[in-house]
């Protein structure tokens, strides 16, 4: 296994990584601040930046307009983005859009391309994926009960989905309903593109997250769907295919998302350090001198340097032998960053005592935005069993 950084990316790595540093992190105090709403303009004028340079949609293929990277490659830039909250929107590549935009390309016909997936890749729209329910358990979505029945030329959606991240204010979601009730389990439900400004469509609220109610993007809505009708043509590849199409989705996601959590550990691992050598305790003694802080910072770096060389292990069995033969390693990385992430985050704020958990750093932000790491994607307990049955499928 090769993990060195490729020669193409290595002076391109650099330079994105000085532009978070002195752009991104410099402005992100007032973007965080102001709501997304309010930062957008700013956030656009960053993207047109990015855009010069040639980085807008690391993650995607050039003939999308992407710079073409490899999973192991843009896993490397998801990293370094992940050092700021608008990282990965300043690229082009957060989610839910740069998911919705990887199976649009592999499943979408030449109409849905020209109109949902082209205006995302230039970034002139958001987007949304919406599958989880109130009502019934996301961990297990085979038993998915929104539906979508066949009506003359057109489907018409009833139920109702949550936790819709980025719904408010995107263009169009992409709904995972249930088409086939009595088919096989996982060939009920398929997957249909829905205009948001389609009648019957309605965001009942973006949901509060740890006091947290957010907007626009930053955001979670849940959304009721009544007598929701769209043309049968914007079913996403075919009927009953929604899980298949899912799992697409997932694979090089968790890898991103692992990346980009590591990028959060990195940035409050620098934070717990300078904070640890700079603040006195009494004399010229600083936090850094005391044994209990040594091992935060000892434990969290052997912590990180794991996880970050198991999310390159599962990236570069992606790139070379497959994503089938890599979901023991995307299970594992899976639960065992998202844990890693939270310690060091923690710590982090432990070390800044009272102002860790105030607005005045960035560590509370992460705090409260990334418990839900451990939630989505697949809870932690559901790659657990997931990783330990594949493995032991081999010992009989
Ligand atoms: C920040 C955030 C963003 C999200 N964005 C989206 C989005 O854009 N679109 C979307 O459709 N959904 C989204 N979700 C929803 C997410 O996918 C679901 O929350 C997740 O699938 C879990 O489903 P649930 O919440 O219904 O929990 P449940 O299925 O009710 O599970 C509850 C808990 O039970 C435990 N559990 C579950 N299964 C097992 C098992 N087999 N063994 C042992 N324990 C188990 C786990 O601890 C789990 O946390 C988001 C969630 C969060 C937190």
């Amino acid at each position: 296994m090769d993990f060195s950084i490729p020669e193409r990316l290595a002076p391109v790595l650099r330079e994105i990584h000085d532009f978070v540093n002195e752009v991104l992190i410099a402005e992100e105090p007032e973007l965080l601040q102001t709501g997304f709403f309010t930062a957008e303009a700013r956030l656009g004028a960053l993207r047109e930046q990015v855009k010069a340079k040639g980085w807008w949609l690391p993650q995607a293929p050039r003939e999308l307009g992407g710079m073409g990277l490899s999973v192991l490659e843009h896993g490397l830039v998801s990293e370094v983005l992940g050092r700021s909250p608008y990282g990965h929107y300043v690229f082009g590549c957060q989610a839910p859009d740069a998911g919705n935009l990887e199976i649009l390309h592999l499943f979408g016909n030449e109409d849905q391309k020209a109109r949902f997936l082209q205006p995302l890749s230039r970034g002139e729209i958001r987007s949304c994926f919406a599958m989880t329910e109130p009502g019934t358990a996301g961990s297990n979505p085979t038993q998915l009960a929104c539906t979508a029945v066949k009506d003359g030329d057109d489907y018409v959606i009833n139920g109702c989905k949550w936790f819709t991240t980025a719904a408010d204010g995107a263009a169009f979601a992409i709904v995972m309903a249930v088409t086939t009730p009595d088919g096989p389990k996982h060939g009920r439900a398929s997957q249909i593109i829905v205009p948001c400004d389609t009648p019957g469509f309605s965001i009942s609220r973006n949901i509060p997250v740890m006091g947290h109610r957010g907007e626009g993007w930053a955001s979670h809505s849940e959304i009721r769907y009544e007598d929701c009708r769209v043309p049968r043509t914007n079913l996403l590849g075919e009927e009953g295919a929604g899980f298949l199409i899912a799992q697409e989705r997932l694979g090089p996601g968790r890898i991103h998302h692992c990346m980009r959590w590591v990028g959060i550990c990195e940035r409050a691992f620098d934070m717990m350090c300078q904070r640890a050598c700079s603040r006195q305790l009494d004399g010229d003694k600083t936090l850094a001198h005391k044994q209990l802080v040594q091992a935060f910072i000892a434990e969290s770096r052997a912590q990180i340097n794991a996880a970050r060389l198991m999310v390159l292990d599962a990236a570069w069995k992606i790139d070379n032998v497959g994503f089938s033969a890599a979901r023991v390693e995307i299970s594992l990385i899976k639960f065992f960053v998202a844990d890693v992430m939270m310690k060091v985050v923690d710590r982090a704020i432990q070390v800044h005592g009272a102002l860790g958990l105030t607005d005045d750093t960035v560590l509370a932000f992460y705090y409260a935005h990334e418990r839900g790491a451990r939630i989505y994607d697949g809870p932690d307990e559901v790659h657990k069993v997931s990783a330990a049955r594949r493995i032991l499928r081999s010992y009989g």
